[in-house]
């Protein structure tokens, strides 16, 4: 593949929003360049069961599911660079986007980075992730019915999947460093006041248990050092999301409260005419593997759309008489 071509799109990203652009673009005939990252794949990496996803009725891995988009945009012709992007530049057309010493050149692009949440780092945490650890409650709910369950955090997000919790699991344990939420005071009366929530202050989860699965959280107040273990089959924690905008910063037009990139009203557009941005990077609200793919594929149509535009204004401009 070389590197001198100016590319009709590349994508930044390869997940969920990022392969959905590459699929719309490679079947619009954009010769799509996705440079994917190493960890392609995004969150869908560690999560294992998706029963959301609409298409697969009996549900799938999040890994399978991401190798599944992945297969289905190289089928039309996408093309892959298995690497992180380490440098963008949006200043001037075409834009540019290295991989080390690697330079690509686009005539428009997709940023589709995502976004990963927060963990709490521990080693414990990381083993049995998609075995009971989650970071969605949406997601993974419905398999803790009647089972007992940890929330981690003390925010917005911890409250909402809380209460969400709560209609499926036997008990809703929410777990905060502090004795104060930083919740709005609804979201905090609505978890309060539902049944079969209870809320363990002061205290940092230090250890997940279990062996192949979550059998218990160890929690520790941090005002008298004493150590519990909670017994629980699953542990969500919402302890907030980084949006993966580092490269982006003085280039593109982040939030300046979240970190997010800014899109305008209902499209993909960034403040840079030609850059598109799909996916949980721009996205705080919805965060879904579905919602992700369909703003991909919306990036992709505006790129379209925008491509053939600049070259219509480049054609009427070749046309006009000349004075
Ligand atoms: P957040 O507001 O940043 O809250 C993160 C919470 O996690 C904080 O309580 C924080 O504790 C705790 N935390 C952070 N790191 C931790 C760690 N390492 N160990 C233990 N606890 C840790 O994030 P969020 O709740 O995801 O909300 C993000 C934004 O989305 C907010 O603006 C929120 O209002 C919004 N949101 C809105 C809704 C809604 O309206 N329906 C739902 C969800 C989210 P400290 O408080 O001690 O810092």
């Amino acid at each position: 593949m070389s590197t001198n071509d100016v590319r009709e799109v590349i994508v930044i990203g390869g997940a969920a929003a990022g392969y959905t652009a590459a699929l719309y673009a490679a079947r619009a005939n954009m010769n799509p360049l996705v440079i994917e990252g190493v960890n392609w794949g995004g969150q869908l990496m560690i999560t294992s069961d998706v029963e959301n996803y609409p298409g697969y009725p009996g549900g799938v891995l999040g890994p399978e599911m991401m190798q599944d988009f992945r297969k289905q945009a190289e089928r039309f012709g996408a093309e892959f660079v298995t690497d992180d992007v380490t440098k963008v530049d949006f200043s001037e057309r075409p834009f540019r986007v290295w991989v080390g010493d690697d330079e690509y050149r686009a005539e428009s692009v997709i940023v589709a980075t995502g976004a990963n949440a927060r963990q709490l780092g521990l080693d414990s945490e990381r083993t049995l992730q998609g075995r009971g650890v989650s970071y969605c409650a949406v997601c993974d709910a419905a398999f803790f019915r009647d089972k007992e369950v940890v929330v981690v955090g003390g925010g917005d997000s911890a409250m909402e999947e809380a209460t969400f919790l709560a209609k499926f699991a036997s008990k809703v344990t929410l777990v905060h460093r502090r004795d104060v939420f930083r919740a709005s005071q609804i979201m905090t009366d609505r978890a309060k006041a539902t049944e079969r929530i209870e809320f363990v202050l002061d205290s940092v989860v230090e250890e997940v248990r279990g062996e192949g699965v979550v059998t218990g959280v160890v929690v520790r107040n941090v005002k008298t050092d004493e150590r519990t273990e909670l017994p629980a089959d699953g542990l969500f924690v919402a302890i907030g999301h980084d949006p993966n905008t580092e490269l982006f910063k003085g280039q593109l037009e982040l939030d300046p409260e979240t970190g997010y990139l800014v899109t305008r009203g209902k499209t993909t557009e960034t403040n840079v005419p030609g850059v598109f941005a799909a996916g949980d990077v721009q996205d705080d609200v919805y965060r879904q593997a579905v919602t992700a793919a369909g703003s991909g594929c919306m990036a992709a149509l505006d790129a379209e759309r925008w491509l053939a535009a600049e070259r219509g204004k480049l054609l009427d401009a070749l046309a006009a008489p000349r004075s």
